[in-house]
């Protein structure tokens, strides 16, 4: 492998591997089937020195991956809080952490004969890291021409769950973003077998419809986003209305401001759907007060939630 001169260091079952290192066989079975789970963190500078958002919430949500597709994980909770604590204590400067469970064996079947899975945590900065070694990268955008992928001949709920973040579950919504970014949009939103909105590839949805209620389909039929989780939480805080149930694509189309959620994305205004302007300005008056809060709750600017970050000094850790 070419070394790509990224000096991170990986942790896998227990050991600090330097990044380059960090591979798997290429017939391992995670790679051929899909099945590697993961769960992905931010991690911020804050008053208290560098901090984990909601990390409990992300090691529940990575166990019960984990257990909706049927790897025998055998670390705990707290073996697993502990090594993304530890991952991120060895990567100074890193904004994220990406816990991951996989069948490293190379196999036949797709029923491993070994059936060891191994757990590693890598903690990074995406774009010094990643993105900025890639002269293709598309910058970032501040707000989202959204698309509408109407197809629903793949959101099959019942085949894999959308609450596992197993690596299979990104193969159709890849085609489709693909597919939507040869059409100048950022971001789609997918519908749910019903025809429903439900979410993006690795966003949740939420629009604030007419009388100001902050909407999003329910958690039935989409991946339980932490960030989705929070804003909720927020926006109840904040005194707006919120509302979990079924969203018919026509709600969007009419909405008064719609925005994505997620780790990577924060609160990510949408500015169009499928070519027309969501509102004159864009981020609207609820999305631009949910913004702001929310930044201030990452930043641990906010005393009512605080407990939601975990500083990574020996002090502030369990392990
Ligand atoms: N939906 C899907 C399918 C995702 O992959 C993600 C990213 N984890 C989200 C929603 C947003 O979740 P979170 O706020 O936990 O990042």
């Amino acid at each position: 492998m070419k070394p790509s001169g990224v000096q991170r260091k990986i942790w896998i079952d227990g050991a600090l591997v330097p990044w380059d290192e960090a591979g798997v066989h290429l017939l391992s079975h995670s790679h051929q089937r899909g099945s590697l789970v993961f769960d992905y963190l931010s991690v911020h500078e804050t008053p208290k020195g560098t901090a984990i958002f909601r990390v409990d919430e992300h090691v529940e949500r990575f166990r019960t991956s984990c257990v909706l597709v049927g790897l025998p994980l055998e670390a705990s909770a707290d073996a697993i809080r502990a090594a993304v604590l530890a991952a991120v204590r060895a990567n100074p400067g890193a904004c994220v952490a990406k816990i991951c469970a996989y069948l490293p064996s190379v196999e036949v079947d797709v029923v491993p004969v070994d059936d060891h899975v191994a757990l590693a945590v890598a903690a990074y900065d995406p774009t010094a890291d990643i993105q900025a070694r890639k002269p293709g990268a598309l910058p970032f955008r501040k707000t989202v021409r959204l698309h509408i992928e109407r197809e629903t001949r793949n959101r099959r709920s019942d085949i894999i769950p959308p609450q596992a973040k197993v690596a299979a579950n990104y193969v159709s919504p890849m085609v489709a973003k693909w597919r939507a970014r040869r059409k100048g949009y950022d971001e789609i939103v997918l519908l749910d077998e019903e025809g429903d909105l439900a979410e993006g590839p690795t966003t949740n949805l939420f629009l604030v419809d007419d009388a100001g209620c902050v909407c999003t389909p329910p958690e039935a039929r989409v991946l339980l986003g932490i960030t989705r989780r929070s804003i909720l939480e927020l926006a109840r805080a904040e005194g707006f209305a919120v509302r979990e149930a079924p969203l018919a694509v026509e709600t969007l189309e009419s909405a008064a401001e719609v925005f994505l959620t997620g780790t990577t994305a924060g609160v990510w205004p949408v500015e169009s759907v499928d070519g027309k302007p969501v509102a004159a300005q864009v981020p609207g008056p609820v999305t631009r007060a949910l913004s702001e809060r929310f930044r201030r709750v990452v930043a641990g600017a906010d005393p009512t939630f605080a407990h939601w970050l975990t500083p990574v000094s020996e002090a502030g850790g369990r392990d």
